[in-house]
């Protein structure tokens, strides 16, 4: 019955998506190029969100994030790795780890959760050492992959697909409609991206991760 209801919502959140992202193609002659049931398909694989967009994502969070803090008012229990225990110790003497982390069947977690206990103000007052899930929110980290999350409050994951989907979409359209232009374009581009960072291809993704994504914060 959970597992129902989590397949409807997710189905809920990209159709929203879906309206959103069509209602931003001004020429509505696109669609017959590149076609809706494509769109969708795009949409549940989410696989035009490259490691570039991510981290791009990341970088520059106030691009997508509107600072509404439901994350940290309505999230479910936070989950806690073992470095995200050794950074809490470093602020708090041990009962008040006690207090605020249990362990689940699922492992540690935040035992107040709506609103996280550490919102002071609408701000995270352990910010700098906050854990590793809020640190890299709306992403989740399965099998070494980040995905962005269709969480139903937050705008920073809606935002960040509907804006990429509509590049996909654009980029998609155009390569089909002007194949020769666009294998130019795409090959002056990556001339140029490539005169700036070096061989592209050969910047290691698993670098970009553990970059963006150390477990561990620099304070
Ligand atoms: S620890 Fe901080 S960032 Fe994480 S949910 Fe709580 S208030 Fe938000
Ligand atoms: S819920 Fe999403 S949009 Fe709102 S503050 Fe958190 S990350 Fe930003």
């Amino acid at each position: 019955m959970v597992e129902e209801e989590n397949v409807n919502k997710i189905k809920r959140i990209q159709h929203e998506l879906l309206m959103i992202t069509l209602n931003k193609i001004k020429n509505k002659d696109i669609l017959n190029v590149v076609t809706k049931q494509e769109i969708i398909e795009k949409l549940k694989r989410l696989d035009f969100l490259n490691v570039n967009v991510i981290a791009f994502a990341m970088k520059n969070p106030e691009m997508y994030c509107t600072n509404c803090g439901n994350c940290c008012k309505k999230s479910s229990p936070i989950a806690l790795c073992e470095t995200d225990i050794t950074q809490l110790k470093k602020i708090f003497e041990d009962d008040i780890i006690q207090k605020f982390v249990r362990k689940s069947n699922k492992g540690l977690e935040f035992t107040k959760t709506t609103p996280c206990a550490f919102l002071h103000k609408n701000e995270c007052s352990i910010y700098n050492h906050r854990p590793f899930v809020c640190r890299v929110y709306p992403f989740k980290e399965k099998s070494n992959i980040i995905m962005p999350v269709l969480y139903d409050d937050c705008d920073f994951a809606k935002n960040l697909i509907s804006i990429t989907l509509l590049i996909w979409i654009m980029h998609t359209a155009y390569e089909r409609m002007y194949p020769i232009e666009s294998a130019k374009a795409d090959a002056e581009l990556k001339a140029i991206a490539e005169k700036r960072y070096g061989d592209v291809n050969k910047i290691s993704e698993d670098k970009l991760f553990s970059h963006l994504f150390e477990r561990t914060p620099k304070i």
